[in-house]
């Protein structure tokens, strides 16, 4: 026995504060290992001044920074079940999740919120990796399905900052039905005609890449995000070869098609704001003659109609070759 074991937790409590970051002065970068000023990273939205890496940040903060003069409303999501399967690794799972909630403020790794960008209302949510290495588990299906109802009844957007670590463990095969729970959520989105849009953030992977993570209508992600199924290390022993330099990092995806823009926090909010506005314009052309044919379907001979202009496009198509010969 050491003699650290005879200090009182009080004072042990004091120098043991490794969770506890928010009110530290200075902050390293993993990016560049400067030391930044708290104060400074604050005012940069917690990207490195010196090297433009992006640090994790608050979902509060994450809030504030998308929606119009940071307000918004919360959502309340409902609490299933808790330890349904009296999980107990180290410690027992009810353990850790009273730990967590403690840490974060959160009753899990998800959270949801409305508010309106430039005008335009929104459902966003936000994984907290804090939370669990915002893991999916149970309350993570039934925040993604009643954020999703919320847009459809607000016929607002729903936006999705993922991050996190995969399944969650403890709950077992009851997390990865959560796949095709929170895919089926993003259906009705989708059914509704209304804009899916996810910001893959630092580390997107496990079960959540392979759902709702991957079927945004547009897919954004932050600058070095690691975003993949499983980690490097465990590819390279599958497949025998070694990885190209910046696997499965942001900027990879974006150059390989698995991801549409990489967006810096900083111009995070103005591009929302345009793809908002292209894909809900984009909807309403498509859905305008949608509305005003339900009437002519009734009358079945109108069907005819849709033959004829093939054969004038079959006309014209001669004379267009001819043209350009
Ligand atoms: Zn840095």
């Amino acid at each position: 026995m050491s003699w650290l074991s005879n200090i009182p937790p009080g004072i042990k409590n004091i120098f043991n504060r490794k969770d506890d970051d928010s009110d530290a002065l200075w902050t390293k970068c993993n990016g560049c290992g400067e030391m930044i000023f708290q104060r400074d990273l604050d005012a940069a939205q917690q990207v490195c001044p010196s090297c433009d890496h992006h640090l994790a940040i608050a979902p509060e903060e994450r809030l504030k920074l998308i929606f119009d003069n940071g307000a918004y409303e919360e959502l309340e999501l409902p609490e299933p079940v808790t330890d349904p399967l009296k999980f107990r690794d180290e410690k027992r799972y009810t353990d850790r999740l009273k730990e967590n909630r403690r840490k974060t403020g959160q009753q899990d790794a998800m959270r949801a919120a409305y508010g309106t960008i430039d005008g335009a209302g929104v459902v966003a949510m936000i994984q907290n990796f804090k939370f669990m290495g915002g893991s999916m588990g149970m309350a993570l299906g039934e925040a993604m399905i009643k954020a999703a109802e919320e847009a459809v009844a607000r016929k607002a957007p729903l936006i999705v900052f993922a991050a996190s670590g995969g399944a969650r463990m403890q709950e077992g095969i009851l997390s990865l039905m959560q796949m095709p729970r929170t895919t089926i959520a993003v259906q009705m989105v989708k059914e509704a005609g209304l804009p899916y849009i996810v910001v893959l953030t630092n580390p997107t992977t496990g079960g959540v890449t392979a759902s709702y993570a991957m079927l945004g209508d547009v897919n954004l992600a932050e600058p070095g995000a690691l975003i993949g199924f499983a980690g490097p290390r465990v590819i390279e022993q599958t497949i025998r070869e070694k990885l190209p330099e910046g696997f499965q990092r942001a900027e990879f995806l974006e150059e390989k098609g698995m991801v549409d823009l990489v967006v810096r926090r900083a111009d995070m909010k103005e591009t929302l704001s345009r793809l908002i506005r292209v894909l809900i314009k984009e909807r309403r052309q498509a859905a305008a003659p949608v509305a005003t044919t339900p009437a002519k379907l009734e009358k079945p001979a109108k069907t005819v109609t849709l033959e004829k202009p093939k054969k004038t496009v079959s006309k014209t198509r001669p004379k267009l070759d001819k043209a350009a010969e």
